[in-house]
């Protein structure tokens, strides 16, 4: 079976890319090793996804905002963050007073997957095989073939690697990436608490600790709730994702300084390594790497999924403005160019100051919150990131 691209993995990236594609006239075949069940009906996974504008756009002009229930979309008015324990000194970054009210929008990860394969499943020239296992990929200048486990044979174009930050494909393919390990790891989870959230984004590197408090949508039972994720060493980590809900529930209203009043569990706990990857390249013969495979974002800044979105957006521009094959050495060297000037300056910032606040030392603590104040000071830099936060092109 020959296909014009044929994607690997069936995250959210993957399937949007999909979409795009089959509905620029391409058929496309995309293999993911879950199974059908688990892409129709993904569990919930800890990560509550803060969308930009333009992220928001992209995904009702796809049809998939429309599948996500209006109830769950959180919109996110501020963003405040905050070093050490001295909460007087926050930078804070307020949607514009013209322009939309919300910075942008939270929704949990689940409910963005389930949208997209809802989509994709109904998009024609979209093939979706799932539960697949991956026997061997061959591309070369000439020819990219697939070989599945049993021996079938597919062939394309292009192959996609949407197989996540451990992407088996870019490291099969010989391409190799900055690998950052801040040696914690990050626990993800639901709390309801007694005082309102009031649509803000925390963000607080405490000594020994990073706290973030996403706001979640209101249900209809008592209490608000918010997602907490908590940065610590991995052992911490590992001892609160299995310790009892009474004592978990005490440990984080204790972290938390019970600025939201006392914290309980609310959903399963999630862990994550908290590892960030840049691959060295975005392309080999007729492979394009895009989202958590190409750039694995710190979470901080909330934009991995914001920039996989992006990946697949210039990949399918570039194929469209291309000569009819999709995997030829120009199409794809256009891609890399691209999404390389719209991701690395980001990557290098986030993760400069990831590793700036987590340093406990004494003057780290003071270049921490002099820094904190002068960007809130600082107008335009506030602009700046206000814009980068939103992301408002359409
Ligand atoms: C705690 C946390 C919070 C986050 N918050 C935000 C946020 O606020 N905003 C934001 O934009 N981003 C956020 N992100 C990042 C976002 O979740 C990722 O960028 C996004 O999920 C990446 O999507 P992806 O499709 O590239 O990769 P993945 O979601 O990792 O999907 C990869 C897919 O490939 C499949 N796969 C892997 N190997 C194979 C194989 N060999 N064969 C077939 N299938 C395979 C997997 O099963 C999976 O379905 C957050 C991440 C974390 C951990």
């Amino acid at each position: 079976m020959h296909y014009d691209v044929i994607i690997i993995g069936g995250g959210p990236t993957g399937l949007a890319c999909g979409i795009s594609l089959a509905r620029d006239g391409r058929q496309v075949c995309i293999l993911e090793r879950s199974p059908q069940s688990i892409l129709a009906d993904p569990p919930f996974d800890g990560r509550e996804i803060a969308l930009t504008h333009h992220a928001a756009h992209w995904l009702k002009r796809a049809g998939a905002w429309d599948e996500i229930p209006e109830n769950v979309i959180c919109p996110m008015h501020t963003a405040r963050v905050e070093t050490g324990k001295d909460h007087t000194l926050p930078l804070i970054f307020n949607a514009p007073k013209d322009g939309p009210n919300a910075l942008g929008f939270m929704v949990a990860n689940h409910f963005i997957r389930q949208s997209l394969y809802r989509i994709a499943a109904r998009t024609p020239r979209l093939t979706i095989r799932a539960g697949t296992h991956i026997e061997q990929t061959v591309h070369t200048e000439r020819s990219a073939r697939v070989v599945l486990n049993g021996g079938e044979a597919l062939t394309a174009d292009l192959i996609v690697a949407a197989d996540g930050r451990f992407s088996r494909m870019r490291e099969s393919a010989g391409i190799g990436a900055i690998i950052d390990d801040f040696k914690r790891s990050i626990l993800v989870c639901r709390v309801r608490h007694q005082k309102p959230h009031d649509h803000t984004a925390l963000q607080w590197f405490d000594a020994g600790q990073t706290i973030a408090f996403l706001p979640v949508a209101p249900d209809e039972r008592a209490r608000h709730v918010s997602s907490l994720v908590l940065t610590l060493e991995k052992e911490d980590i590992d001892r609160l994702s299995i310790c009892d809900e009474e004592a978990f529930n005490a440990e984080i209203t204790q972290r938390s300084g019970g600025r939201l009043g006392e914290l309980s569990l609310d959903s399963e706990r999630c862990s994550y390594p908290l590892k960030t990857v840049f691959a060295h390249r975005f392309r080999a013969a007729r492979l394009a790497l895009i989202g958590d495979a190409a750039v694995g974002m710190h979470p901080i800044t909330a934009h991995g999924f914001n920039l996989g979105l992006r990946a697949q957006e210039t990949l399918a521009r570039a194929i469209a403005n291309g000569p009819g094959d999709a995997g030829t050495t120009r199409v794809l060297m256009q891609y890399e160019r691209q999404h390389r000037r719209a991701t690395l300056p980001l990557y290098a910032g986030t993760n400069a100051i990831a590793t700036l606040y987590t340093r406990d030392s004494r003057p780290a603590m003071v270049v921490r919150r002099l820094g904190l104040n002068l960007a809130n000071h600082l107008m335009p830099f506030k602009k700046a990131i206000t814009g980068m936060l939103m992301d408002r092109q359409k």
